[in-house]
C-alpha cells in the first residue's frame, strides 16, 4: 500500500501530494507487503478448493510446451505467459511479439510461441516499460466461451472484512467498468462470522445475470473461493475472466479462466505452502533484498535516497524534498525496531542506486532509538567506503547518544536538527553531485563533521 500509493504520487505536483496527505495514517496501518503468486499456481490452489478450471500445464521449455499440447489433445489451446502482472492479453514482448495470451492452433504452433515468450520481457500497463521476464508458458486447452464475468474477493477497509466485487461485464478491466458503467457492479460485504451464506451466493449470481443450471453452480464456486479466500489468508482473490463455457448438448459450466491472488505477508508463518511459491524473479531485486532484511524499499525516478522510519515520515521527506526543487530516488523504511545490521544494508541498498547523489537520513526517533541508526549509519559508511554526501536528520529517543556516536566516529557527514534544512542541504548537495557527474568530474567529499 505505502509502495502504491508512493509510486502513484511520484512525478506529481506538491498540491497532489497535499491531497495525498490524509492517507498518512491509513498506510501507516496498512504498511505491509502483498504475495502474489503465478496464474498457474492460482489454478492449482482452485482445483484443491473444487473449483472448475480449463485442464492444462506449466512449461519451461519450447519443447516441453509442444508436449502438453499433444498430452491436452484438443485442436486448440491457449498458451499464456507467466509473468506476475494483469493485462497480459493486451500486452507484448520485447522479442516484437504481440499478447502475452494467445489463442493457437496445433501444438507446433504451441513450440513456436513459447519460443518467442520465454526468455523475453512482457510489456504491460502494469509493468512500466521494462516488462516482466516471462519463466514459464502456461497451456491450456481452449474452451468456447459465452459470457465473461468479473469476480473478486477484496479487504475492505469500511467494512473492515471480505467483500465480493463482481460485476457481468467480465474480461476487461474492472476500473474500466467502475468508471463507465458503476451499475454493472454488485458488491456484496461479507460478515467474516457467519461467512458466505447459500443465499447470499445465490443472489450475487443472479445480479451477475446467472440462471438455469449455471445459477447453483456459480453460487458454488463464490462458495469455494470464499473458503480459499478465508483458509489462505488471502488478501485477493480475482477471477476475471469467470466464464460460462458452452459444453456439448446445448449446456454451460463456470469456470475461472485467470486468477490473480494476493496473500497477507503477516500469515507467512501458518502458510508456509503458499509462500514457497513466491518467485522473486518477478520483483524489483532491491525489494527483495530489502524484504529478506525485513525493511521496506520503494523505488522512485529522482537522485535523493533516503532512510526513514515509518511511512507518514516517508510521505513528509517527500513533500518537504519536492518543496526545496529535488526528487526522491528511493525510500527505505526501516520501521520500528530495526538493528543496527538492518540498517547498514538499508544503506547498501539506497547506495546501490546509481541515480543516488545525496542520501537523507530522517528519522524520528520513538520506538526506533537514534543511536541504533547512528551505529548503523558509522558501520555502513566504513564498510561501503560511502563517497555520497550524506544528511542525516536525528529527532526523538537516544538523540544525544547518536550525535555523540556520529562525532566521534570523526566520518564526515551533515548532522542538522532542523528538517526544512536538512532537505534543502539533501537538495543543493544532490544538484551539485548531479552537474558534477554529468561534467564527468569525479567528486571527493571533504565534508564537515
Ligand atoms: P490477462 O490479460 O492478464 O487478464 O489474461 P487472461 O488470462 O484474462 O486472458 C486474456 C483474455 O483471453 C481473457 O479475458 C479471455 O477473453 C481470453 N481467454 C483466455 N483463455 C481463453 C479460452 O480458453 N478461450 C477463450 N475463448 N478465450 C480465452
Ligand atoms: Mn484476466
Amino acid at each position: 500500500m505505502l509502495a502504491s500509493t508512493l509510486r502513484a504520487v511520484r512525478g506529481s505536483s506538491i498540491a497532489q501530494l497535499r491531497a495525498a496527505q490524509p492517507r498518512v495514517s491509513q498506510l501507516q496501518h496498512a504498511q505491509k507487503r502483498n504475495l502474489s503468486i503465478h496464474e498457474h499456481l492460482s489454478m492449482g490452489l482452485l482445483q484443491q478448493y473444487g473449483v472448475q478450471v480449463p485442464r492444462g500445464a506449466v512449461a519451461k521449455t519450447p519443447k516441453e510446451a509442444e508436449k502438453i499440447a499433444q498430452d491436452l489433445g484438443t485442436e486448440d489451446f491457449v498458451i499464456k505467459a507467466q509473468v506476475l502482472a494483469g493485462g497480459r492479453g493486451k500486452g507484448h514482448f520485447d522479442s516484437g511479439l504481440k499478447g502475452g495470451v494467445r489463442l493457437v492452433y496445433s501444438p507446433t504452433e504451441v513450440k513456436m510461441f513459447a519460443e518467442k515468450m520465454l526468455g523475453h520481457n512482457l510489456i504491460t500497463k502494469q509493468t512500466g516499460a521494462a516488462g516482466r521476464q516471462c519463466n514459464a508458458v502456461y497451456v491450456v486447452e481452449r474452451l468456447y466461451v459465452r459470457r465473461e464475468y468479473y469476480f473478486a474477493i477484496i479487504q475492505d477497509r469500511a467494512t473492515q472484512g471480505p467483500v465480493i466485487v463482481a460485476s457481468s461485464q467480465g474480461g476487461m478491466d474492472i476500473e474500466t467498468v467502475a468508471a463507465e458503467t458503476p451499475e454493472a457492479l454488485v458488491t456484496h460485504p461479507v460478515d467474516i462470522n457467519t461467512g458466505l451464506k447459500r443465499e447470499d451466493a445465490i443472489n450475487v449470481a443472479k445480479k451477475l445475470g446467472f440462471t438455469g443450471n449455471t445459477l447453483e453452480q456459480a453460487a458454488d464456486t463464490f462458495e469455494r473461493l470464499y473458503k480459499l479466500f478465508i483458509e489462505k489468508d488471502a488478501t485477493m482473490i480475482e477471477i476475471n475472466p469467470l466464464a460460462e463455457v458452452h459444453i456439448e448438448d446445448g449446456e454451460s459450466k463456470v469456470m475461472c479462466m485467470d486468477a490473480k491472488f494476493g496473500f497477507d505477508d503477516n500469515a507467512e508463518f501458518r502458510q508456509k505452502d503458499i509462500f514457497a511459491l513466491r518467485d522473486t524473479t518477478q520483483e524489483d531485486p532491491r525489494e527483495v533484498a530489502a524484504a529478506k532484511w525485513n525493511l521496506n524499499y520503494i523505488g522512485l525516478d529522482g537522485s535523493i535516497g533516503c532512510l526513514v522510519n515509518g511511512a507518514g515520515l516517508a510521505m513528509a521527506t517527500m513533500d518537504i524534498i519536492k518543496l526545496h526543487g529535488g526528487e526522491p530516488a528511493n525510500f527505505l523504511d526501516v520501521g520500528g525496531g530495526a538493528q543496527a545490521d538492518q540498517v547498514t544494508e538499508a544503506f547498501k541498498i539506497i547506495s546501490s542506486d546509481p541515480r543516488v547523489s545525496a542520501i537523507l537520513v530522517n528519522i524520528f526517533g520513538g520506538i526506533m532509538r537514534c543511536d541504533i541508526i547512528a551505529q548503523g549509519i558509522i558501520s555502513a559508511v566504513n564498510q561501503l567506503g560511502l563517497n555520497l554526501p550524506l544528511i542525516v536528520r536525528l529527532q526523538g529517543t537516544e538523540v544525544e547518544a547518536a550525535k555523540k556516536l556520529i562525532k566521534e566516529s570523526g566520518l564526515r557527514m551533515f548532522s542538522v536538527d532542523d528538517l526544512d534544512i536538512a532537505a534543502s542541504k539533501a537538495v543543493q548537495m544532490s544538484n551539485i553531485v548531479g552537474m558534477a557527474r554529468k561534467a564527468g568530474v569525479q567528486v571527493k567529499f571533504e565534508l564537515p563533521i
